[in-house]
């Protein structure tokens, strides 16, 4: 008999084409009547949009987030949204605007209602960071958790494929990661299957066809259960390193992801065998690395290291980091052996 520690996280999920129209009502069932709507400027049309949809309740729109919420975003959306005397945040986009919206809830508890267009899965955790003098801090609060999330995969149509790929490979890791945590649980099992699944289906459909809205929903469907598992419970090497190369040598968030994974999978393997029986399942491979490796590679994604902004002469630097203020893993981190690591996914071989 295995022992575990479940806490449901509370929030509200609305799911389906066509729930963006279900706006207005989310609103008031939030009892807000002035909603500051936030974006990317790339999304700024998309936040237009979702004014409008607000109307008389829009307070208006803050459209500079950015990766990796620098401080003084944070600063400028809280004022905006104070000046405009907003009760609340509607953040529609990916990660890097949920995080803009964790931070304004964060120093003024307002609720955020989260759009989200990727499948980082950020709308699912009480989870926030915010980048100052060049250092992401991160920590977490139950307030900064959306309370209610609308998942609409019309919204999704418009994701270049190349993210869309290396962006579910990001929900991927969250999955699998979850299923060798500490915190590992039975719930979060089934969760972390699914969405894997789901995401592995997903994926060659949308590269096959971008405006495939089934597709598009299979994956913001394992998207949505990845996020929940991120939320739920703690992760591992992976993540760490992925940290380390974010933090430290400012590599692109999702394809850093999609790159690291095979390799973390392949270093934990013999350590974690239920875990990958789970991922290679969901995935219908023959070994749970090689599964995730081909489904990057098969889809157009980057693959390696080098190819997306490391420098080889960074890797002695980038494992010293990684080693330090360690995640607990299923094996143990070994110097020589999260070097090689870092080798191979620098060179983007397909695990052995
Ligand atoms: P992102 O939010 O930075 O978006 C990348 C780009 O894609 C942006 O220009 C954005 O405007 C654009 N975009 C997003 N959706 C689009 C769509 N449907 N159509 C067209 N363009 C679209 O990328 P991301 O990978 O979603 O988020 C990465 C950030 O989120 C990182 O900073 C990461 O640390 C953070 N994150 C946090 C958590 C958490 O739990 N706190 C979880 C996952 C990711």
């Amino acid at each position: 008999m295995r022992a575990f520690v479940y806490s449901g996280q509370p929030g509200r999920v609305v799911f389906g084409p066509g729930t963006l129209s279900q706006l207005g009502r989310e609103i008031q069932a939030l009892g807000a009547r002035r909603a500051l709507v936030l974006s990317t400027p790339e999304q700024r049309a998309s936040a237009e949009h979702v004014a409008d949809l607000l109307g008389d309740r829009a307070a208006g729109i803050f459209d500079r987030a950015v990766m990796h919420v620098p401080i003084e975003t944070a600063r400028e959306a809280r004022e905006v949204a104070r000046t405009l005397g907003a009760d609340c945040a509607v953040a529609v986009g990916g990660g890097s605007t949920t995080g803009l919206g964790k931070a304004i809830a964060l120093d003024s508890g307002l609720p955020i209602l989260a759009i989200p267009t990727t499948y980082a899965g950020s709308e699912m955790t009480p989870i926030y960071g915010i980048t100052e003098a060049g250092m992401k801090k991160t920590g977490r609060d139950a307030k900064v958790l959306p309370r209610t999330v609308i998942y609409d995969p019309e919204l999704t149509l418009t994701l270049p494929v190349g993210l869309s790929v290396t962006s579910g490979l990001n929900a991927i890791a969250h999955a699998a990661e979850g299923l060798y945590s500490v915190e590992a649980n039975p719930v979060m099992d089934l969760m972390a299957e699914e969405g894997i699944g789901a995401l592995g289906r997903a994926l060659p459909r949308i590269r096959a066809n971008p405006a495939d809205v089934e597709a598009r929903g299979d994956a913001l469907y394992g998207a949505w259960l990845c996020g929940i598992v991120l939320g739920n419970v703690g992760m591992a090497l992976h993540h760490k390193l992925c940290h380390t190369l974010g933090g430290s040598f400012n590599l692109p968030h999702a394809e850093t992801h999609t790159v690291v994974l095979p390799h973390a999978l392949a270093y934990n393997a013999a350590a974690a065998p239920r875990a990958m029986n789970r991922i290679q399942r969901a995935l219908k491979g023959k070994d749970a690395a090689q599964a995730v490796y081909d489904l990057a590679k098969d889809n157009g994604a980057p693959v390696a290291l080098r190819d997306i902004g490391m420098k080889e002469g960074d890797l002695d630097r980038a494992c010293e980091i990684a080693l330090q203020n360690q995640y607990p893993n299923p094996r143990p981190l070994e110097k020589a052996a999260i070097r090689q690591l870092l080798q191979d996914a620098f060179d983007g071989v397909r695990p052995a």
